[in-house]
């Protein structure tokens, strides 16, 4: 256990360690390999990033997925569409896309103004350069645990949770929340990973009763606080995915200062799930450039 991060609590008695796990530090590092990995390809992969509307959390979002891809070398199309933009409009733009064969990957920043259909947008993403992984073909492949484009939060997680050492295989992970973007693909992998999985939402009654049985436990729902401490069991994990803003601050879903107290391993917001998105889009990026034929 490195010192980073490290906190000490006290467990019947005996002097733990609850470690907090830095993505910020494991991102950087998977950065720094996909520089050096997309230095050696033919030619940089680029990314189409399509938004639409001005939603300031989006914005923050896209703008951090941008500065990454210069960071690595892959190039970059910011399409930004007015949040009067229509269905036709946009899925014109992500054909022009998926045409394009100077572009490797594509991304529809979600959400969409409430007035389109997000599904049927999201549909029309050619599968090949389905850089999110939400096109019903991948999503249906990672149900059947064969897919190469994986929802980049998830997967993001997954692979914290094993490069800290955790063995998936035989635990009992309950995630709350069922999105397509974080909850539903999360427990997907999970599950493709042989962990027991519990799904709970919004209309599962008593949440606590299923997190306090968990060796795992993976917040995505943005609601602060939604998990607390007497919610889970001494030595837990915990993964909180959530982003909520209160004002200049950024809190995750967990409460943080006293879940730490009792969990053996857990993420900050920020610094833990958010930098491993990124990090994850940056794969999938190079993944859908390699679909391609890319060498
Ligand atoms: P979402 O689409 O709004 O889904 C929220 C989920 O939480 C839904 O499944 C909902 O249940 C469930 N839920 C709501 N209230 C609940 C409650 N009281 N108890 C249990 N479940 C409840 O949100 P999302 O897109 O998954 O995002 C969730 C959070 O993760 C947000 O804070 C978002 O900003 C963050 N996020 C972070 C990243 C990152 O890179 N770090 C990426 C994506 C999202 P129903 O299905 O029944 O409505």
């Amino acid at each position: 256990m490195g010192k980073m991060g490290a906190e000490i609590i006290r467990q019947r008695g005996v002097i733990m360690r609850a470690k907090i796990i830095d993505g910020k530090k494991m991102a950087d590092g998977l950065l720094e390999k996909a520089k050096q990995e997309i230095a050696l390809l033919a030619r940089p992969p680029c990314l189409a990033i399509v938004m639409a509307g001005d939603d300031p959390a989006s914005q923050v979002y896209v703008k951090k997925k941008l500065d990454a891809c210069k960071k690595v070398g892959i190039l970059s199309k910011d399409i930004h569409l007015q949040s009067s933009a229509s269905e036709k409009e946009i899925i014109g733009a992500v054909n022009r896309l998926n045409k394009d064969d100077g572009v490797d990957a594509i991304l529809v920043q979600v959400p969409l103004p409430g007035t389109v259909d997000e599904d049927r947008i999201l549909s029309e993403v050619s599968p090949g350069k389905d850089v999110d992984g939400f096109h019903p073909l991948n999503f249906g492949k990672l149900a059947l645990n064969n897919s190469e484009l994986i929802p980049c939060t998830p997967r993001g997680i997954i692979h914290m949770l094993k490069e800290s050492g955790v063995q998936l295989s035989g635990m009992h992970a309950v995630v709350i929340g069922r999105s397509r973007i974080v909850g539903k693909p999360l427990a997907l992998l999970l599950l493709n990973e042989n962990c027991t999985v519990t799904i709970c939402h919004s209309r599962t009654p008593g949440v606590g009763a299923f997190t306090r049985q968990a060796d795992i436990v993976c917040v995505a729902v943005g609601k602060p606080k939604t998990l607390t401490a007497d919610m889970i069991r001494q030595g837990a994990v915990v993964i909180d995915a959530g982003t909520n803003r209160q004002g200049e601050k950024l809190a995750g879903d967990v409460d943080f200062a006293a879940v730490k107290e009792k969990a053996s391993l857990i993420t900050p917001v920020p610094g833990g799930v958010g930098p491993m998105t990124v990090a994850m889009l940056i794969k999938n990026t190079i993944a859908c450039y390699r679909l391609r034929g890319g060498k």
